[in-house]
């Protein structure tokens, strides 16, 4: 164990302490008004990331997973079905689309960007294909225009995971808005974190954004009057006070952490046992996450702790070759890009008030490692 914490992987209490008093008070006027579920600060949130996404509809819900639950149950994935996603990802992208009692086919990433290699996509596509996810991972998108493109072609709904990605750009086209439906995370260490689960969906289309609302709401729009059988899962309403004080912070917290990004990867360009993240010159990255390559990963993520620099592994087992879904049969050959990239992988500490002190700490610490 570490004498203390020299650089925490991430820091909330840094960004809860900026605005302490407004969002103490927020909190406390849900205490005061009593109306615990939905009410003002729900409807207010959800018409504030839709505008700032530029959607029509946001729809507030339980978590990042919910959200793509009930956009895939909307849609009516089904048993016998196959949906699309990528290899390296949190569960939440595929265990959904098996709650569903569809089947997750995963696709490698591009060696680069982590992202979903699009060239691998069609090789997949059966009879039973219904959608693709794309995860933009990491908080840079994937090459969106190129997936809808596929999408069309095949006549697939396109569904984005963007619980890395709030505000995160690929070609000028905002995260969120080109899929049929998006799901976003406000987990607390997200881009933009609530204090507790949260979750919204974006989306433009008017009869789907009221199935899933609807579907997010024991299937009914008004009390008592239940369409269809749904799932209880809502937007929390003091969660969704915090999040619409956070909202208008979010673009500057996202340049602070690319700000970041750029000067590790700055100090980090001579050491020849890393590579640093790559920038996609059509991306916009918000950098959820500072993903580094490098040579004896294990050693020097152990040798980094010692040191009271916290690091994390996203993710040390790509989903197909997790035990979770060992009955798929999948061989590491078969992703062999995100297979061999799950050794080396390593996030090192990102969040937007790092400083550029702490920065330096964590490169002079990596450089001493090697030497
Ligand atoms: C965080 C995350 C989710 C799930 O969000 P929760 O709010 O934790 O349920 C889904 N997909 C990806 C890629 C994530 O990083």
């Amino acid at each position: 164990m570490p004498e203390k914490i020299t650089v925490p992987f991430v820091d909330l209490k840094h960004q809860y302490l900026s605005l302490k008093k407004e969002i103490n008070s927020a909190v406390l006027s849900v205490m005061e008004d009593t109306t615990f579920v939905g009410g003002a600060p729900v409807t207010s949130f959800e018409n504030n990331f839709a505008a700032t996404c530029g959607v029509k509809y946001c729809i507030g819900v339980g978590n990042g997973t919910d959200a793509l639950y009930i956009i895939l149950k909307s849609l009516g994935i089904t048993a016998g079905d196959e949906v699309i996603t990528v290899a390296n990802s949190w569960i939440s992208t595929s265990e959904t689309i098996s709650q569903c009692g569809a089947k997750p086919v995963f696709v490698d990433i591009e060696a680069d960007y982590f992202t979903i290699d699009v060239n691998k996509i069609e090789e997949k596509i059966t009879s039973k294909t219904k959608a693709i996810i794309p995860v933009h991972l990491y908080g840079q998108m994937a090459e969106i225009d190129k997936i809808a493109a596929l999408c069309k072609k095949h006549n697939l709904f396109l569904i984005e995971d963007c619980a890395q990605s709030h505000l995160a750009e690929y070609k000028a086209i905002k995260a969120g808005t080109t899929g049929i439906a998006s799901a976003f995370s406000f987990y607390p260490g997200k881009n933009l974190g609530a204090y507790g689960d949260a979750g919204a969906i974006t989306t433009n289309d008017d009869l789907l954004a009221t199935r899933m609302r609807m579907f997010a709401n024991h299937g009914a729009l008004i009390k008592h009057q239940h369409q269809i059988e749904g799932i209880n899962s809502r937007l929390d309403t003091i969660q969704a006070a915090i999040l619409n004080l956070k909202l208008p912070h979010l673009q500057k917290w996202n340049k602070q952490r690319l700000k970041n990004a750029l000067l590790y990867n700055q100090l980090l360009a001579d050491v020849s046992e890393i590579t640093t993240p790559k920038i996609n010159p059509a991306s916009k990255h918000i950098f959820h996450l500072y993903v580094i390559r490098a040579e004896k990963r294990n050693e020097l993520m152990d040798y980094l702790t010692k040191k009271g620099i916290q690091t994390q592994i996203h993710y040390p087992i790509i989903l197909p070759l997790l035990p979770a879904y060992n009955y798929l049969n999948h061989k590491a050959e078969e992703f062999s890009v995100a297979a061999s990239y799950q050794d080396s992988i390593l996030s090192l500490p990102m969040f937007p008030e790092l400083t550029e002190e702490q920065i330096q700490l964590v490169v002079e610490t990596i450089k001493a490692f090697y030497k």
